[in-house]
């Protein structure tokens, strides 16, 4: 569903991510995994062209994200139109919940759906309805932010992407902003989402979900892809030095 072949990224002469060849598949969880200033949120921005990365493809259902390429391998933006297309693809969640604080938790859900999706205000109220059940705030849909926990602020905006019904949906380490109490309430409903097939793919420090929901782990260090395979097969590798002395940090 998402292909990345040699991508590579700078900021001026400083690159950042270098001959990235990854690929998800439907129903997938990818967790990208790797120190402070890796390229973990970059490549997770590249796969929704929020970075423009400068080298390779990037193919999201087999249409090429973000640039048109030319015979001579000159990039051009691809048109707008096109770029929200790839996108109707994508749900992203980040790090800081960026919920408006002037809407209740329904609020937030609907006026994406109206302004994004253009459906009317009822139909998606019912919408945004489902979903905040689903991420169990049904009870909270009259609420605004500042009256909701992290965690509960963090599943109002998981439901807000999920309302556009994405077809993978990118998390940027969803749950380090949070107290360490509210952390598993968010992980749980993302647990879900990965039992219902939802592909995902997840910059996280939480080694744990990492192993038990991943189907991929992918360990990025300066920019590269260092090694990848199943938690198994990640965690207990012992031969990349950097990937070892990594996972020390977390033992
Ligand atoms: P963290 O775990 O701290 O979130 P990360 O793995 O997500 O780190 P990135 O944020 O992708 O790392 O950053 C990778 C590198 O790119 C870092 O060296 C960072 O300083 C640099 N970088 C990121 N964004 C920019 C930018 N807008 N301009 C210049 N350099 C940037
Ligand atoms: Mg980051």
């Amino acid at each position: 569903i998402i292909h990345l072949s040699a991508v590579g990224k700078h900021f001026g002469n400083h690159q950042v991510l270098a001959d990235i060849n990854l690929r998800v598949h439907h129903s997938e969880v990818v967790c990208l995994i790797g120190p402070s200033g890796s390229g973990k949120s970059t490549l997770l921005r590249s796969m929704a062209f929020l970075e423009e990365y400068d080298e390779g493809e990037i193919h999201i259902e087999g249409r090429l994200l973000g640039w048109e390429i030319d015979d001579r391998g000159r990039r051009k933006h691809a048109g707008r139109t096109r770029l929200n297309q790839a996108r109707r693809n994508l749900g992203i969640v980040f790090q800081q919940f960026n919920l408006w604080p002037h809407m209740t938790a329904l609020g937030n859900v609907t006026e994406a759906l109206v302004r994004v999706r253009g459906i009317k205000r009822n139909e998606a109220e019912k919408r945004a309805m489902e979903v905040l059940d689903k991420v169990g705030l049904a009870e909270k849909a009259k609420e605004y932010p500042a009256r909701l926990s992290g965690g509960q602020q963090q599943r109002v905006a998981i439901a807000r992407a999920l309302a556009m019904e994405p077809k993978i949906i990118l998390f940027d380490e969803p749950t380090s902003a949070l107290d360490p109490e509210l952390v598993g309430e968010v992980l749980a409903v993302m647990k879900q989402l990965a039992l219902e097939g939802m592909t995902m793919v997840v910059v996280t420090h939480e080694m744990g979900f990492a192993a038990q929901v991943a189907d991929t782990v992918v360990f990025l260090d300066q920019g590269s892809i260092v090694t990848r395979g199943t938690p198994n097969e990640v965690f207990r590798d012992t031969q990349h030095p950097r990937l070892r002395q990594f996972l020390q940090n977390y033992l």
